[in-house]
């Protein structure tokens, strides 16, 4: 299933003393199967454009097509919900969410919410649940008894237990500490490969963009200033810098190096490449 978005227009508090445009009459396509980074200055619209790929927001104008559903400014609940079984967010500290009485029925929620019976969400939620290493044992306590990092992986494992076409994740590591961000992050890159969905992921860090994602979206005040190859982007120091982006650490040392007369043939896609090539 790909998402199109044409000529998709965002404003808030149109017509108001308040108005403001958010997203500038953006054309473009996520393809299915394929990991893309949304990035940008704060303030550059990604927030708002993943709101609109999943019926959170609806457009002012244009129109977002989920597969063969249209989103449009007047697009009725009915078909929203649709939208909401194809396209699951990871919002930023999602274990916010949490709230049933344990960890196995906060789990089923989203799967129950959208149609499934009691067995099959079961299933599901202790499917992905051991995917994410969480122990059986805590299944029937409160999601409130775990620490911060199990929450996490309890509130993520309700998303993909609906067993979404697309996965949004918006900051899905922060305020983790280092070892569970690199997990965090190289899970939802198998779950990627080995179910062929559509991932989107909305950060800051560029070392994840770099590593992770095939395809980055580059915003600037409410317009798409770049789409294409991860590999072109970024490593584009200037325009990377032009937007007030971090330039990915592999990129900045490679590039210094080169400075001092040592080639680099390649830059590598990720540290451990990096240091089987250059650093043996
Ligand atoms: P980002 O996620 O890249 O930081 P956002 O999509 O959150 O950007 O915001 C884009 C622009 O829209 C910003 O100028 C922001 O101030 C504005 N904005 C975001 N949400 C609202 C809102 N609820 N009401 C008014 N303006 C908003």
């Amino acid at each position: 299933m790909n998402i199109q978005l044409e000529k998709l227009t965002s404003i808030y508090h149109e017509n108001t003393p308040f108005e403001h445009l958010a997203l500038n009459n953006i054309t473009t396509e996520f393809k299915e199967g394929t990991y893309y980074g949304i990035i940008g200055h704060t303030g550059s619209g990604k927030s708002t454009m993943i709101q609109n790929l999943n019926g959170l927001l609806l457009p002012s104008y244009g129109e977002v097509h989920i597969g063969d559903i249209t989103l449009r400014r007047k697009t009725k609940q009915r078909i929203i919900h649709l939208v909401k079984k194809r396209v699951g967010m990871v919002f930023q500290f999602p274990e916010h969410q949490l709230f049933e009485e344990s960890v196995i029925k906060d789990v089923m929620f989203g799967p129950k919410n959208i149609g499934m019976d009691e067995e099959t969400a079961r299933e599901k939620a202790e499917y992905y649940l051991k995917l994410l290493n969480v122990d059986r044992a805590l299944f029937d306590i409160p999601p409130f008894d775990l620490s911060g990092g199990q929450m996490r992986k309890v509130a993520i494992a309700g998303i993909l237990a609906m067993e979404p076409e697309v996965l949004i994740l918006d900051e899905p590591t922060a305020g983790l500490d280092p070892l569970s961000h690199i997990e965090t992050m190289q899970l939802f890159q198998k779950i990627q490969k080995e179910m062929g969905i559509t991932v989107i992921l909305v950060t800051h860090d560029m070392n994840d963009v770099y590593e992770y994602t095939d395809e980055v979206k580059l915003l600037n005040q409410g317009n798409l200033i770049r789409s294409g190859r991860t590999e072109e982007i970024l490593t584009d120091a200037g325009l990377l810098q032009k937007y007030d982006l971090e330039v990915p650490d592999i990129v900045r040392l490679t590039s210094d190096l080169g400075k001092k007369g040592i080639e680099f043939p390649k830059i590598p896609k990720n540290r451990e490449e990096f240091i089987n090539l250059y650093m043996k």
